[in-house]
């Protein structure tokens, strides 16, 4: 076994603490990695306090890693000692189900998904372990290259805010001569408004909050609907052809259906715990949809990351030391962070 540092909790009322634990051995198709930045998620939060429950616990959280290969595997062929790396959401699946071999792991069918903590691996009884630690054990097909071009603090939220944004945006093919709405300025909506505005759609961002205009203005949105005020909703009605709704508190859906033309799509990556309401009307009268996406699959993870690397995207980043991680929850469920806080795992030594 492995000898591993992390920050991790024991039960749902429990403060991240230090904790010394074990990875399983580097087999054939593993890599080492050692961890240099690990994001803090909202879901990390979640998971934590057992919000989507019941959680495994002890949990070390953190599935937003970038590090760097310290030793590979016998059978190992896409890294090697030295290289830098990444683990989203997800460190294994089926691999042989239709959604696994069209590289849509996360919607694997046979329901084989192992997310990166809070979950065990395919033995049924090894524990995953997350990115608040000095390292992780993976099989090299759920790692992802990382480019030495951009600053590692801010690729990190890529792996898991960046992706989730950037696979509904290419799906659905968003680029020039769309009109797009990101409903939310956090961690998702500030990398939606850049991905969509680096795609070369018109970016509009929707927010509750006037202070939010020039920063979103200044990440790539070129129009700004403060939310609140239905003088401007009406000006945006039947206007975009698309909104990203990041928001995952309750919020009221019929009013961006409204604001969508004939056709348009309002695409869901963050969803409220409870059922959401809509009014059919709205759906059908112009036959308008609305969908959902989660995460994204490996490759396409990878090609988000070389797209980033091509293009000089990161997340906007507050670097944290790991012992002021409880009180970044607290800002995180304030929404008081621009817009990602990023641990530096020297910090843990
Ligand atoms: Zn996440
Ligand atoms: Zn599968």
């Amino acid at each position: 076994m492995i000898p591993s540092k992390g920050y991790a909790v024991h039960n749902a009322q429990d403060k991240l603490a230090p904790w010394n634990f074990e990875r399983r051995d580097v087999g054939a198709n593993d890599i080492i990695i050692e961890i240099l930045f690990s994001g803090v998620c909202h879901s990390d939060i979640h998971q934590v306090r057992s919000e989507w429950g019941p959680s495994k616990y002890p949990m070390v959280p953190g599935h937003e890693i970038v590090g760097r290969v310290t030793s590979v595997g016998s059978a190992v062929t896409k890294f090697k000692s030295g290289d830098l790396a990444g683990i989203g959401c997800m460190v294994n699946s089926c691999g042989d189900c239709g959604n696994c071999k069209e590289g849509h792991e996360q919607y694997c069918e046979k329901g084989k998904v192992v997310w990166t903590y809070n979950a065990v691996e395919h033995d049924g009884t090894t524990p995953t372990y997350g990115g608040y630690s000095d390292n992780i054990v993976v099989n090299e097909k759920f790692a992802v290259h990382v480019s030495d071009k951009l600053p590692l603090s801010g690729v990190a939220p890529l792996l898991c805010a960046g992706i989730t944004t950037y696979s509904p945006l290419r799906k659905w093919k968003i680029g020039k001569g769309h009109r797009v709405g990101v409903l939310g300025l956090g961690g998702l909506g500030h990398m939606a408004v850049k991905f969509a505005a680096a795609f070369g759609a018109e970016v509009t961002m929707l927010s509750t909050s006037p202070d939010k205009e020039k920063d979103a203005k200044r990440l790539g949105a070129h129009k700004f609907c403060l939310t609140k005020d239905a003088a401007q909703v009406k000006q945006f009605k039947n206007y975009f052809d698309f909104i990203v709704d990041t928001v995952s508190a309750p919020h009221d859906y019929n009013m961006t259906l409204r604001m969508l033309r004939t056709n348009g799509v309002q695409i869901c990556v963050g969803i409220p715990p409870s059922p959401i309401q809509l009014t059919g009307q709205l759906l059908l009268g112009n036959s308008r949809a609305i969908t959902g996406s989660s995460i994204g699959g490996i490759a396409e993870t990878q090609e988000m990351l070389d797209f980033c690397a091509e293009h000089n995207i990161v997340s906007d980043v507050e670097v944290i030391d790991i012992s002021t991680i409880n009180e970044a929850y607290e800002r995180v469920l304030k929404s008081d962070v621009k817009y990602r806080f990023v641990i530096d795992i020297a910090s843990l030594k």
